[in-house]
């Protein structure tokens, strides 16, 4: 349950909405959200169809500074379906380079938090240099290098638009601001494979939680012993909580990513997910649950990159199984079994569960690969393909 070295560097980019938007009613979706949420999509349309969001959306296009003239013959042409969306895409952005640099300056950075901080939906002029709390003469002249890239300028008035919203947001949860750090403290839950005290540690953003006694899910010089969770974590999760309210935070918050990147959706920016798969043919795990051929607990890992940020998971394939109703109502009917979906894996509260699964490799040309489920006198067996399709269930009741 560790992320690659990279997205140590990669995962401060989230997706905070989630932050934000404790709830998901429609007024607030209307008030704030940038994206195009179902709700938001209702307010304004009335339809939900994805050929009118795109329409939509090229509407919106049009009105800012970076729509191409060749829109509208396009629009004429109807969508298409089926066909890449990059054969329809302009890009029409500044270089990242150039986007960054209008963002160095103080002035710049309040007016966004300005329009962050706004109630309404668009500020007027006037009343976006009013709350500004800065004074300048070149209000206007700052105001202009944020219109295109990072706000939004129409009739009625200037809104953030999702880049500067993801640059408020960030600051907001202090990923650039802020450097939290949490000594290594041992905490009230227990090692889901060994039953021993859990130590949690906070540093340079990133929360890994380690057995005090076995060797965990990873044998690397990258993390500290025993340690079987650890990925990249904004600094804001960690106030208000309790140490032990942390390990359930970063429970919940990693399955917020991991899910959508199993389904091909990148959590950062949604852009496509590529995954590759890894196996150990000399799988033999020691007293301490690892193996010494592959430094891991588990006999068949699966690396989820993204194709174009690169953010990067590193999961066991039985983390996908665990959302399939095969294996959810496996558990339900023979355990007692209370949790929603995607439920939280390697938790000592679900040890009985995840704690004895197990995976072999079943065949390699083409790759299967056999996870088993075992819960007391019952197993679920499911072979998985290289795609991670299921392409049998096996069950055995053990009555
Ligand atoms: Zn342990
Ligand atoms: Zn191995
Ligand atoms: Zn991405």
């Amino acid at each position: 349950m560790t992320d690659r070295e990279r997205d140590r560097d990669r995962d401060h980019t989230g997706d905070r909405d989630r932050d934000r938007d404790r709830d998901h009613t429609p007024d607030r979706d209307r008030d704030r959200d940038q994206d195009h949420t179902p709700d938001r999509d209702r307010d304004r349309d009335q339809d939900h169809t994805p050929d009118q969001d795109r329409d939509r959306d090229r509407d919106r296009d049009r009105d800012s500074d970076h729509t191409p003239d060749g829109d509208r013959d396009r629009e004429a042409e109807g969508p298409s379906h089926g066909s890449h969306l990059d054969e329809r895409m302009e890009s029409g952005g500044v270089p990242p380079e150039d986007a960054f640099g209008v963002l160095g300056n103080r002035i710049r950075m309040a007016i966004l938090r300005t329009l962050w901080e706004s109630p309404e939906r668009a500020v007027p002029y006037a009343e976006l240099e009013r709350r500004t709390p800065v004074s300048t003469d070149n209000f206007n002249y700052h105001l202009e290098k944020l219109v295109g890239q990072f706000v939004r300028r129409s009739d009625d008035g200037y809104t953030l638009r999702y880049a500067g919203e993801h640059v408020v947001r960030a600051v907001v949860t202090g990923v650039f601001t802020e450097d939290p750090s949490l000594e290594p403290v041992v905490i009230d839950s227990r090692c889901p494979y060994c039953g021993s005290p859990v130590e949690l540690r906070y540093a340079d953003e990133r929360l890994t939680a380690r057995c005090t006694s076995c060797g965990g899910v990873i044998d690397d010089e990258e993390y500290p012993q025993g340690t079987y969770m650890s990925y990249g974590f904004p600094p804001s999760g960690l106030a208000g909580r309790t140490p032990e309210e942390l390990l359930e935070a970063a429970h919940v918050f990693y399955d917020s990513k991991v899910t959508p990147m199993m389904d091909g959706v990148c959590p950062e920016c949604a852009a496509r997910v590529d995954h590759a798969i890894s196996t150990c043919e000399d799988h033999a795990p020691g007293d301490d649950g690892l193996c010494g051929a592959c430094d891991t607990r588990f006999a068949v890992w699966t690396e989820y990159t993204c194709e174009r940020c690169e953010y990067a998971r590193r999961v066991p394939p039985w983390f996908r199984l665990l959302n399939e109703p095969a294996v959810i109502s496996f558990y339900h009917e023979h355990g007692d079994f209370e949790q929603t979906v995607p439920f939280k894996k390697l938790t000592w509260e679900n040890a009985p569960f995840v704690r004895s699964i197990s995976q072999s490799v079943a065949s390699t040309d083409p790759l299967e690969i056999l996870v088993e489920f075992p819960l007391g006198d019952a197993a679920l067996a499911v072979t998985i393909d290289a795609d991670l399709e299921i392409l049998a269930v096996e069950r055995s009741d053990g009555r």
